[in-house]
């Protein structure tokens, strides 16, 4: 396409080549009347890519996959999983990576369709998506990137002309999704129970081309590797407690061996801090609840180090027993991350040993006063808001109190706590009320509410003016909140 050279396309596809079993090789099918809905320019310009020159008509043609860039090589990519703990064979059954985009300071990243259309791997679905839930996967995917959490990005959003059939007919909607790479644990174990089984061995030479190079040369690589994606999850899932993400479909295809969050189906965040809120109305078990996330998270770890066990030793028995110790460092791991957020929630320096104590005490205040998780970490940190009057309650003035003489003993002073504080709480998270707001709008044809939230949540440790009526709980009419995997 004559274009490329003035937008900055730099391909260079290394995924389409691995074995033909790992992939299908098909494009985008294209769509009837696209237009478009949004586009990322911050995240262009951070790709190197320039779309300021082109016409609304062009823009709808490449982002709908009408017009392919030149250099793409478009695939869809097999994958496994364990779904709510059932193993099946997946697959993009809605989605193109059209190539992998190298950027000026040649980071590489996979440029995704989602929503272009049915592929081998679509089993019963249309290949579609409807607008709704791209938008959704665009907004809260950018508040994620906001708060300073690893996440796939989203680049734009277009309309396809189309209808797509749910319960009812909705606008058709793709959205370019940009991850370092969509391999997941679910495309381990894919590869485990492919028939070549040379392909485990060269999935895992690509991961660590790809993502980790510099164990490459180890005599231990695959125990680095394990290594480092449950240190990288780890860190992921602390980021989601500390902001009350509750991701909602952490099943194993859905976990990036980046450590990047993947995936925004039915993921919602937590305002009344309950440990065991769920969203997602196919979650009927609570199996993906606030509080189940980091040991689903070492569960899904175990099958990737499953995976793994061929490549760590020779011997089988060896392989396991040392993957099961590995894994089973997880939890020490996690607790130390998740102790050292809360403090940093407090603005705690140093460690005390009635840390705990006063850590859990306060989330079991909240849990028993239906407080606002994100609030009341605003409210310790002097937020002017509406609603404090939850905050005169007897027993959270004793724990105000307790906590207050835990911050003497920091050697810091006030000012280094509040900026510790500032840096791990943030004053605004993309409330579902918030967000459904501005979808509903952008399905009556208005963006500006979801351009407008989009601006907040940009830079959401912030302090402005306009962060007010973002920071608000939800009215509660929207307590019984549902989010929906059907997208
Ligand atoms: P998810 O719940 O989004 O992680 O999707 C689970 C699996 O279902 C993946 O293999 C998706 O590609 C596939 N899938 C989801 N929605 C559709 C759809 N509308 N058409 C075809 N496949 C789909
Ligand atoms: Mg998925």
């Amino acid at each position: 396409m004559s274009n490329n050279n003035k937008i900055g396309w730099r391909f260079d596809n290394t995924y389409s080549k691995l074995p033909s079993s790992m992939l299908a090789k098909l494009p985008p099918t294209p769509v009837k009347d696209p237009e478009l809905v949004i586009l990322n320019h911050s995240l262009s310009k951070m790709l190197g890519l320039d779309f300021t020159n082109l016409t609304n008509k062009n823009l709808a043609s490449i982002f709908s996959g009408n017009l392919l860039p030149e250099g793409s090589d478009t695939i869809a990519q097999a994958y496994a999983g364990h779904q709510f703990g059932h193993f099946t064979l997946l697959g993009d059954g809605r989605a193109i990576v059209i190539g992998e985009h190298v950027s000026k300071n040649n980071k590489r990243f996979d440029i995704q369709f989602k929503g272009s259309g049915k592929t081998p791997y679509s089993r019963d679905g249309d290949g579609r998506a409807a607008l709704g839930p791209m938008l959704r996967e665009y907004i809260i995917s950018e508040g994620m990137f906001g708060l300073g959490i690893p996440t796939t990005r989203s680049l734009a959003v277009v309309k396809t002309g189309e209808k797509v059939i749910r319960e009812t007919p909705l606008d058709g909607a793709i959205l370019t999704r940009i991850a370092e790479s969509h391999i997941r644990v679910g495309t381990f174990q894919y590869a485990v129970v492919a028939e070549n089984k040379k392909n485990l061995k060269i999935l895992f030479d690509y991961t660590i081309d790809r993502h980790y190079p510099h164990i490459k040369n180890s005599k231990t690589p695959a125990i680095d590797l394990l290594k480092i994606v449950i240190n990288k999850q780890i860190k992921l899932v602390v980021d989601w407690m500390r902001v009350g993400f509750i991701h909602g479909v952490m099943n194993t295809d859905n976990m990036a061996i980046s450590g990047e969050t993947i995936d925004y189906g039915p993921c919602a965040f937590m305002d009344t801090y309950d440990p065991e809120t769920v969203f997602s109305s196919i979650d009927q078990y609570g199996r993906y609840a606030f509080f189940n996330q980091p040991g689903i998270a070492k569960w899904n770890l175990a099958r990737f180090a499953e995976c793994l066990v061929p490549l760590i030793s020779e011997d089988k028995n060896t392989g396991v027993q040392i993957a099961t110790e590995i894994v089973n460092g997880f939890s020490k791991i996690y607790q130390k991350n998740w102790f050292e957020m809360m403090r940093k929630k407090l603005g705690l320096f140093g460690e005390d040993a009635n840390d705990e104590k006063l850590i859990v005490d306060l989330l079991n205040w909240m849990h028993k006063k239906k407080a606002d998780y994100t609030n009341t970490f605003c409210f310790l940190m002097n937020q002017n808001f509406k609603g404090k009057k939850i905050y005169n309650d007897e027993s959270f003035l004793y724990w105000k109190k307790e906590w207050q003489e835990r911050l003497k003993i920091n050697g810091n002073s006030s000012e280094e706590s509040l900026k510790l504080m500032r840096s791990s709480n943030p004053l605004v998270i993309p409330r579902n009320h918030k967000v459904e707001e501005a979808l509903d709008s952008a399905n009556n044809g208005n963006l500006n509410p979801t351009k407008n939230l989009l601006k907040i949540l940009e830079k959401p440790y912030e302090d402005r003016k306009e962060i007010n009526e973002y920071q608000l709980s939800a009215p509660p009419s929207n307590k019984i909140y549902k989010t929906f995997c059907g997208t």
